[in-house]
């Protein structure tokens, strides 16, 4: 008869090693709950909760009698995202100005499967809107204090939404946020969505950089949160600020406000900024050039309908540079 004769041979030989596969998931122990009653010093988980919100990860507060810890769980991707998010994290912190959560561990979820987890200080979050003036004022001293002897960049690479942002130490602003910046999203756009002609025209723009920055003198290379919008915005129970989720670099503190079409800072926020980061000759006429990043990078991530304000942001911009 014709009957295929690989099929019942190979489905009775892969029976078992299917088996034996998840024999070894379950077998291994969980790492998270290992690191939790190892070195996070638990002897008693007395629950976990899921925690809502995120965008990327699967997000579990675990309350032990050692304290509660926050842990985010991704299945798709290796520890390196989480990695980058702790360096990024640790920088933040280590300026003591601005409270972040303190991260405690990077690992693989499974030795056989891709999958990471990372586990941080869980931080009571306070129901007020928090104070807007208290910070501007602590993420301007994070910018004021942190210092890079390497120049623009950071040590890790990380990613800004799920999109890969890239930070090789460069020694000049311009060259950084032209090509790192600025030309990632648009040679992704080329590649993802055929777009020729925002791309033609972004180059043109990228051309013109030196120009339209022309104010700036000896940019300073600041620790930089990199995402700063509402939703990594948060308060302590003590109402103190806290900011979450950065996609950290060292960068000119200006483009720290390239979010800002999505975070609601009022006018208490900026002033309190600026009394410790004063204004820089020509903000107003860079404002638009660091957004343009950000929508960019939505575009990438969500599709046309951002296609318009990258537009016109690209030709504002090149009807004043000629
Ligand atoms: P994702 O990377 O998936 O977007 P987030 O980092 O934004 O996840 O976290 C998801 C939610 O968990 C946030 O909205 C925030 O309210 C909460 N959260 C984040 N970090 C902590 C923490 N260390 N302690 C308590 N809650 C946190």
């Amino acid at each position: 008869s014709c009957q295929p004769v690989v099929a019942r041979p190979s489905s009775r030989s892969f029976a078992p090693r299917i088996f034996a596969a998840r024999l070894r998931i379950m077998a291994e122990s969980d790492p998270v709950l290992d690191w939790i009653k190892g070195d996070g010093g638990a002897t008693k988980i007395l629950r976990s909760a899921p925690v809502g919100g995120g965008c990327i990860s699967t997000a579990t507060r675990y309350d032990t009698d050692a304290g509660s810890f926050f842990v985010k769980t991704n299945w798709d991707t290796g520890p390196a995202m989480f990695e980058a998010e702790a360096a990024g994290l640790n920088a933040m912190h280590a300026t003591g100005t601005i409270r972040v959560p303190k991260p405690l561990k990077v690992g693989p979820l499974s030795a056989y499967s891709r999958g990471s987890f990372i586990i941080m200080e869980y931080i009571e979050m306070g129901s007020s809107r928090g104070n807007q003036a208290e910070l501007g004022r602590q993420l301007a001293e994070m910018h004021k204090t942190s210092s890079s002897e390497k120049g623009f960049g950071f040590d890790v690479d990380n990613t800004i939404g799920s999109t890969p942002q890239k930070n090789p130490w460069t020694d000049d602003w311009i060259t950084f946020f032209r090509d790192h910046r600025l030309g990632f999203q648009l040679q992704l756009i080329k590649d993802q969505y055929g777009d020729n002609d925002l791309y033609v025209k972004g180059q043109r723009l990228m051309e013109r950089l030196p120009t339209l920055m022309k104010d700036l003198d000896n940019v300073r290379p600041c620790l930089l949160h990199g995402d700063l919008w509402s939703g990594n915005v948060a308060t302590d129970a003590k109402g103190s600020p806290v900011v979450l989720d950065p996609a950290c670099y060292y960068g000119h503190n200006e483009a720290e406000f390239g979010m800002s079409w999505c975070a609601g800072f009022g006018p208490s926020f900026y002033d309190a900024y600026f009394k410790v980061m004063p204004k820089q000759p020509g903000f107003e006429q860079r404002t638009e050039l660091y957004k343009l990043y950000h929508y960019l990078n939505h575009y990438n991530l969500f599709g046309s309908g951002y296609r318009g304000s990258c537009t016109s942001i690209i030709n504002s911009y090149l009807a004043v540079a000629r």
